[in-house]
């Protein structure tokens, strides 16, 4: 209705504008050359106007002959940039249901239509290793890793084929460049740390590990690993502080403290784990500086007043009394150390030892029968404590940070639980021959 009226206004004011043009009085004339030419006013007006209409038209005209073929162009890319999009979308929607053929053909669509578009790479990257095409796929993340918006797609995909490889060199390398191009990025942080505890790279993975890691484990490592002096001291540190129970880490500590001449401070780090957890090798680290018998025996005694009760501690005790010939005292330990729970090959074993001992001494028959008697008893007795993995049920001779059979970490422990019935090989004791039943 408001066009209507727009449009019935205008035509007042033009047919206003024509007959007032209409009414003008006058003429006007022209000579050119031979020719001459007179018209009244309204005559030239008008004709003025159909001049300029027609001129317009012609101009308009010609801009649209000599715009057609870019306009043609225009048009040609984007409905080339729709389909293009379309692949990309239907790419994508094959590879998420894992269909490598689709996934490719529409991939190499997307390309043909989108040769610039990272995305398109992207997805054809992807869809050659659905396929299994490794080498194509690796192409296309290599070109996606030279631009700088798409770089840290093509070094993320270059790391996955990498670890995929088990090449985890070459991956860690590509880890750093990604985090280059993408500072912070929580995957990728927790790729490198997987990477780090691969390569054995302790120090970069703890400091990539969340609480969640074992911590004390990968610090007592990164300070066995560590070249500097003092950083070995503060990792060693570390994981003590970390857990006080762990032996490794408390002789990862005190063997630095010790280096640097910190006798007493070494010492205290090494009561304070007997106190937490008596373990064989805090005992002998702990006593290696003492070359003595009688000094030893004292610093046995020290050692073992940290967790009286413990049948560790009247172990190291019965053990340090024999090497000192006090046959008696020694006698008197082992057994305190088998009432303390420790009925175990290896006390039965150092029973036989004391007792043949005291039969070389001069004791005679009934201590030779006694050391019979224990090395009978040590047959039945239970096995000795091991470090074993508690993933997979793997025995180990020394402590690792993580399993040398199944790569866990921080599940190397000492145990005295016997080895499950259906292991193929049953835990080899080497002390005594077994006697058959
Ligand atoms: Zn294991």
């Amino acid at each position: 209705m408001r066009r209507v009226i727009g449009f019935l206004l205008l035509a007042i004011i033009l047919v206003g504008i024509a007959f007032g043009l209409g009414t003008l009085p006058g003429e006007i004339s022209a000579t050119i050359g031979t020719y001459s030419f007179a018209a009244s006013v309204p005559i030239v007006i008008l004709a003025a106007v159909i001049l300029f209409v027609v001129l317009y038209a012609v101009i308009r005209l010609l801009g649209a002959i000599f715009a057609a073929p870019g306009r043609f162009g225009r048009g040609r890319h984007q409905r080339q940039v729709r389909q293009g999009d379309r692949a990309v979308t239907r790419a994508f929607a094959a590879l998420a249901a894992a269909d490598p053929k689709a996934a490719k053909r529409e991939a190499d669509r997307a390309r043909r239509l989108l040769p610039q578009s990272p995305m398109a790479l992207l997805i054809s990257a992807e869809a050659a290793r659905l396929s299994g095409k490794p080498e194509e796929a690796e192409a296309s993340y290599r070109r996606l890793a030279e631009q700088s918006d798409s770089a840290f797609l093509g070094l993320r995909g270059l790391l996955r084929q990498a670890l995929d490889a088990g090449d985890w060199t070459l991956a860690a390398d590509f880890a750093r460049r990604a985090e280059l191009a993408h500072p912070g990025a929580p995957w990728l942080r927790a790729e490198r740390a997987r990477l780090a505890l691969r390569t054995g790279a302790w120090a970069e993975a703890l400091a990539l590990s969340g609480p969640e890691a074992p911590r004390a484990v990968m610090a007592t490592a990164a300070a066995d690993a560590a070249d500097d002096p003092a950083q070995a001291l503060r990792l060693a540190r570390d994981a003590f502080a970390a857990d006080p129970g762990l032996a490794p880490a408390a002789i990862a500590y005190a063997r630095r403290l010790r280096d640097r001449g910190e006798q007493r401070k070494a010492d205290a780090v090494i009561e304070k784990a007997w106190t937490r957890g008596p373990h064989p090798d805090l005992a002998r680290f702990y006593l290696d500086r003492e070359s003595d018998v009688m000094a030893r025996l004292k610093a046995a005694d020290r050692l073992a007043k940290c967790n009286p009760e413990h049948g560790e501690s009247h172990l190291i005790m019965a053990r340090t009394a024999l090497a000192a010939k006090l046959t008696g005292q020694a006698r008197q330990e082992a057994q305190a150390a088998i009432a303390a729970g420790l009925d175990q090959r290896r006390v039965w074993v150092l029973r036989a030892d004391i007792e043949e001992a005291d039969a070389a001494a001069g004791g005679g028959e009934a201590a030779t029968f006694a050391a019979h008697e224990a090395l009978r008893r040590s047959q039945t007795a239970e096995p000795d404590p091991r470090w074993r993995c508690a993933a997979c049920s793997a025995e180990q001779m020394e402590w690792h940070p993580s399993c040398p059979v199944c790569g866990t970490v921080g599940q190397v422990a000492w145990t005295n639980a016997t080895a499950p019935a259906t292991r193929a090989n049953p835990p080899v004791i080497t002390l005594l021959p077994s006697e058959a039943p």
